[in-house]
């Protein structure tokens, strides 16, 4: 499958990773937007939230948990933020589902 992050979780592409266990891959964005901006992905492939099925809440909530311990682990818990784009309007690129952490910052509210 030509899929970027599933190159990336088979380590085809090179990425700087920051945690892995045996249903996720952690690694920093390519163009950070902020002092802390790391994906936290399903190794499993999965499209997107919209295609997401019953069966892939656990992965995602432990997605979720996965920037909880490395936002605690960088001390960066008096403020971050989990994100997912979802969809070509809300800036969607890659379809791979993926979490960003982002941190290390004051954050606005609401995102642009
Ligand atoms: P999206 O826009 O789909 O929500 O997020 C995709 C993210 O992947 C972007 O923040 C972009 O900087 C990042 N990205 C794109 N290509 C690569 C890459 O080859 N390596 C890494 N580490 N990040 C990437
Ligand atoms: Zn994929």
């Amino acid at each position: 499958m030509d899929c970027l992050f599933c190159k990336i979780v088979a380590g085809q592409i090179p990425s700087k990773k920051v945690y892995e266990d045996e249903h996720t891959l952690a690694f920093e964005d390519i163009d950070p937007k902020a002092p802390t901006h790391v994906l936290i992905v399903p190794k499993k492939h999965i499209r997107g939230l919209k295609e997401a099925t019953d069966e892939e809440a656990e992965i995602i909530g432990r997605c979720h948990l996965t920037a909880a311990k490395i936002a605690h682990d960088r001390g960066i818990e008096d403020g971050y933020r989990t994100v997912l784009n979802v969809g070509p309007r809300a800036g969607q690129s890659v379809f791979h589902l993926h979490v960003h952490l982002l941190g290390g910052r004051d954050l606005r509210w609401p995102p642009g």
